[in-house]
């Protein structure tokens, strides 16, 4: 079965039984991501951008997926500005990591990152930790926690897909920024040597911002870390 691709749909990917929908969504473009387990209907999204709801719930009706869970790879505006209204219209449990918990309850202290707009709060139903494992479907992401860019940042990472969610850990050519409250870059050069460059060099890294790139790319190109 073909799945079915709206104009909103910036990039749609189908492999071994898996889609991924990506969309480029906000003020300052992020990558937000639809997947799904063919055999079983289940989906995650991966951040909810400015506009991105209803752009997410009409692709995953269209598909027959059932959105599941709704994770926050971390708690800035730019990532989880739609995810209160993702989470009403879809019925999914919000994740995301305890650490950055009050950004998602309490927007509005994100003044300081240039919040363009008033986000709504939200409580999630869930913490994830390092080490956790999120099963959609036949899909089993490990919770991998990627500190530096964001307190409460999590990756995650498929291994038998070869795929890795990265938010603002890690991007092609680049690295999250660290000039921000609750930043560090020696956190989080230890992030990316610990959890990111120790995955196999064909894993997909799937960022919140830009194109996707591979571990063995980064591993070898990117100047931030080698
Ligand atoms: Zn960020
Ligand atoms: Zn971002």
């Amino acid at each position: 079965m073909l799945a079915s691709r709206s104009d909103a749909v910036t990039g749609l990917w189908q492999y071994r039984g898996v889609r991924i929908f990506t969309f480029v969504q906000g003020p300052i473009e992020n990558n937000t991501y639809l997947v799904g387990d063919e055999a079983s209907g289940e989906a995650m999204a991966v951040d909810a951008p400015f506009g991105s709801a209803e752009v997410i719930v009409r692709a995953a009706r269209d598909n027959q997926l059932n959105i599941r869970y709704i994770v926050g790879t971390h708690g800035h505006w730019d990532h989880i500005a739609d995810i209160a209204r993702l989470r009403r219209l879809t019925g999914a449990a919000l994740l995301c990591h305890p650490a950055d918990e009050v950004l998602l309850m309490d927007p509005d202290r994100m003044r300081a990152f240039g919040l363009p707009a008033t986000i709504e709060p939200v409580k999630p139903d869930r913490h994830l930790r390092h080490g956790d494992i999120l099963t959609v479907g036949a899909l089993a992401f490990r919770v991998l926690h990627c500190p530096g860019h964001a307190p409460g940042h999590i990756v995650l990472h498929e291994p038998k897909q070869k795929i890795c969610f990265c938010g603002d850990v890690i991007f092609a050519g680049s690295v999250g920024r660290t000039d921000l409250p609750g930043c560090s870059w020696e956190t989080l050069a230890q992030s990316i040597r610990q959890n990111i460059l120790s995955l196999p060099d064909d894993t997909r890294l799937l960022p919140g911002h830009g194109p996707e790139t591979t571990v063995g790319a980064e591993r070898s190109y990117n100047p931030f870390v080698r």
